[in-house]
């Protein structure tokens, strides 16, 4: 399928951002965005790249009353070089599809998607920030167009993908957050949609959020629905543990987003020749380790923050200060590595890196 491509005349273009180090997260779209419609029977169809504009959709279009949606979160990154890569980007499309799966939402073409938001980010190339640490964000997106009320699956669809300019996550250093272990709310029961990136889990996970803010948390640490004792994850993020030599992170049991950053984590950490888990892990095993010292360390993993180290950990209402409240070897090494990779100021020894423009 040919993709057909109308750019902005001189007076659609919008201002780039003045100053790069003063970027923020999620708030400047560039100048065009890829689309694509679906009908049942017709299947997806007209991708296309138009310069970017609001969506017109019917008031009764279905995923504004049933929430059928699935999105995606990637990067493009600013090479040392002046060229711009992506990391891993075929990964998050794979994902968009079986999130699609398991909300009904027919799958795209993984490859017409990647060649599409290629094409995209080479019109918008001007868009890419060159500031250490900033890059170019893609949101992928997929929502149910048909104006219906009734609970069942769309018939039409709509894809799009739009990107925008984001600021360094880290800004002085990388601080470690403080997390609030969640035994009351839930995010993701065994059989949901847990491991779906779909806008519902979003929504049901801000409350939680918000009252571990109220009282100073940066972050959510979710217990499993079922017992409210083993670790899953916490906001946007998968986690990861070291007690003593092992490295432990939660097993991708249907509750849990497979997170590419996760994998890449496992991936490295195996390939360093450390003891990697995938397993269950109680809180109570994690409060002991911290308490008797043989909690090394605890970070999150994905797309925005890379590694994300927790100073603190609080368990009804204690705290417990992990790696002395400050970021670990593992984390920083983690960290240093990834972004070596994504911005191609070394080798990539796993292929995950790929030029596009
Ligand atoms: C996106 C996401 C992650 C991280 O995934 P990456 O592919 O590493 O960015 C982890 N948990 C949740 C709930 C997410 O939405």
């Amino acid at each position: 399928m040919e993709i057909k491509i109308e750019r902005a005349r001189a007076e659609q273009l919008k201002p780039k951002p003045a100053d790069e180090s003063r970027l923020g997260f999620g708030d400047i779209f560039t100048d065009h965005i890829f689309l694509m419609d679906y009908e049942k029977g017709k299947g997806w169809f007209s991708p296309r790249i138009v310069p970017y504009t609001n969506l017109s959709i019917d008031p009764a279009a279905m995923v504004l009353h049933y929430g059928q949606e699935v999105f995606e979160g990637l990067k493009a990154y600013g090479g040392k070089d002046g060229a711009i890569y992506l990391f891993r980007a075929r990964e998050n499309f794979k994902r968009l599809n079986r999130s699609a799966r398991r909300l009904c939402i027919p799958e795209i073409d993984a490859e017409l998607a990647m060649d599409g938001l290629r094409q995209l980010i080479v019109i918008d190339r001007e868009w890419v920030p060159r500031t250490p640490g900033t890059s170019l964000y893609i949101r992928p997106n997929i929502i149910a167009t048909e104006p219906h009320l009734g609970v069942r699956p769309s018939n039409t669809y709509l894809f799009y993908i739009i990107i925008g300019p984001v600021g360094a996550y880290y800004k002085e250093g990388l601080n470690p957050v403080k997390i609030y272990v969640e035994d009351k709310y839930i995010r993701a029961a065994p059989g949901g949609t847990g491991e779906a990136k779909t806008a519902g889990n979003y929504a049901a996970s801000l409350l939680a959020a918000e009252e571990a803010k109220e009282k100073g948390f940066t972050q959510v640490l979710w217990l499993d629905a079922v017992e409210r004792k083993y670790v899953e994850e916490v906001g946007t993020m998968n986690m990861f543990f070291v007690i003593q030599d092992e490295v432990i992170t939660a097993p991708l049991s249907g509750s849990i987003l497979p997170g590419i950053t996760r994998d890449s984590v496992i991936h490295m950490v195996k390939d360093w020749g450390m003891k990697m888990s995938e397993r269950s892990l109680a809180i109570d095993e994690v409060i002991d380790a911290a308490q008797s010292g043989a909690l090394k360390e605890a970070f999150g993993t994905g797309t925005a923050a890379v590694i994300s180290p927790v100073g603190e950990i609080t368990y009804k209402g204690k705290a417990y200060v992990v790696a002395g409240g400050k970021m670990g070897e593992l984390s920083q090494r983690l960290y240093n590595e990834i972004v070596a990779i994504q911005y191609a100021q070394k080798e990539d020894p796993y292929g995950w890196r790929e030029k596009i423009a």
